[in-house]
């Protein structure tokens, strides 16, 4: 089908969105999971998408999807003995379970509305585009997060591999399955050398308030937040509720509870600080037993990793406290340790000045979520767009984001390509 048998717009992107927003695994909510049987079908829809805005489409084995549209002239020694590079765009197909339509698939759904608005104006670009679906970010079937832009960039490693799901198949064995009988599962190397690229451009949902409370459509945003998690556990002794006098008691939920607000306080005076505790549970926890252990989550983020690892040293070192004064342990678990990823100069200010002309003013952002653009910045400089989202509202089936946004976020990715283009040319 030509390119011309379809008007690229916001409706049309708006359209695609919905469409893709019933392909789901669950009759009533939308959930996509790594190499699911609606993530096939996703893949099948995007990429017969990709194809008719004038994309050569291919899927790896990971369930990537991957759109290559050449640069023009046909990616040759160039006049200047330089061979074309390639600027890459995209986001993620996968979803959290009964998820919003706009998270991932708007990054990848976009550049395609926009690549197709310029081949219907006759724009011809002098760099390659890649628009990548990746298959898996948000860690709902296996615990691992960003299985799609690892694979991609070559630092999916053997001890991912041998993740279960609930099911208890391995990320292997998964993979294998989906490659079909009797192959062999090798983690791909990195799809390209660093210095074939331009870099890389995500376009998202703000997934928070600040868009909204600026009455601004888009943003760009300048640094990715250091996020460090880990799991604390509280020890005291457990013992009879109706037995044991108050001042004898080692509670470990009340120590918890005085380090909960404790980091509540703490984050709101730091400016730029968010902390949480997020999960908490007492072991063996029964109405008329005094908790004798409990185990708790605590997520730092701040756009510094100093001021991240900072905060964190603080916080545990309160823990301690509490917990001496309390006659308590504690012990200190960590499971995350990303640290902050600031998005690219260069491509933030050509996009900063595409946001300038079609919005009139560009509010610069902090991410407070990882998004893939944290793993591709180990192969590439690295720029993202965050577009207003109704309240704020991410990983909800009312996640929404409005036909007037997403023409304004159309308008500054097609501004940006066509900068990038004089800039390349
Ligand atoms: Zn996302």
């Amino acid at each position: 089908m030509p390119a011309q048998s379809f008007a690229p717009s916001s409706r049309l992107l708006a359209r695609w969105l919905d469409e893709l927003g019933r392909v789901s695994d669950e009759r009533d909510r939308l959930t996509r999971t790594f190499l699911s049987p609606a993530m096939e079908r996703a893949n099948a829809l995007v990429g017969g998408w990709m194809r008719t805005a004038g994309l050569a489409v291919r899927e790896d084995d990971t369930g990537n999807i991957i759109g290559r549209l050449e640069a023009d002239p046909e990616p040759v020694e160039g006049a200047r003995g330089r061979k074309s590079k390639t600027l890459l765009l995209g986001s993620h197909l996968d979803t959290v379970r009964n998820a919003g339509r706009f998270d991932g698939p708007l990054g990848v759904l976009l550049p395609i509305v926009a690549l197709a608005e310029l081949r219907r104006r006759g724009v011809v670009l002098p760099y390659a585009v890649e628009v990548l679906g990746f298959s898996e970010e948000e860690a709902v079937r296996f615990s691992g997060a960003y299985l799609g832009s690892k694979a991609y960039t070559g630092r999916l490693r053997a001890a991912d591999l041998k993740l279960r799901d609930a099911r208890g198949n391995t990320l292997r064995s998964v993979i294998e399955a989906h490659m079909g009988t009797g192959k062999k599962f090798t983690p791909p190397a990195r799809a390209h050398a660093p210095g074939e690229l331009l870099g890389y451009l995500e376009v998202h949902i703000e997934q928070g308030p600040v868009l909204e409370a600026e009455n601004l459509s888009v943003g760009v945003v300048s640094a990715i937040a250091c996020q460090r998690r880990g799991r604390l556990t509280f020890r005291g002794k457990a013992g009879h509720a109706g037995t044991t006098p108050m001042k004898l008691r080692h509670d470990s939920l009340a120590g918890s509870a005085e380090f909960v607000l404790a980091v509540e306080a703490f984050a709101r005076r730091q400016p730029q600080l968010v902390a949480t505790v997020g999960t908490i549970s007492v072991v063996a926890g029964a109405a008329n037993v005094i908790p004798g252990e409990t185990v708790l989550s605590l997520d730092v983020r701040h756009p510094w990793d100093a001021k991240c690892h900072a905060a964190q040293a603080r916080l545990l070192a309160t823990a301690r406290q509490i917990a001496r004064q309390r006659g308590l342990t504690v012990q200190w678990q960590p499971t995350m340790d990303h640290h902050a990823v600031a998005c690219s100069p260069k491509l933030t200010a050509l996009l900063g000045q595409s946001v300038k002309t079609v919005q009139g003013r560009n509010l610069p952002l902090v991410s407070g979520a990882g998004h893939d653009a944290v793993v591709m910045s180990t192969l590439t400089p690295v720029a993202m767009l965050f577009v207003r989202c109704r309240g704020g509202l991410s990983h909800h089936p009312d996640e929404y984001a409005s036909p007037a946004d997403l023409q304004v976020a159309l308008r500054v990715v097609v501004d940006f390509l066509e900068r990038l283009a004089r800039r390349e040319s």
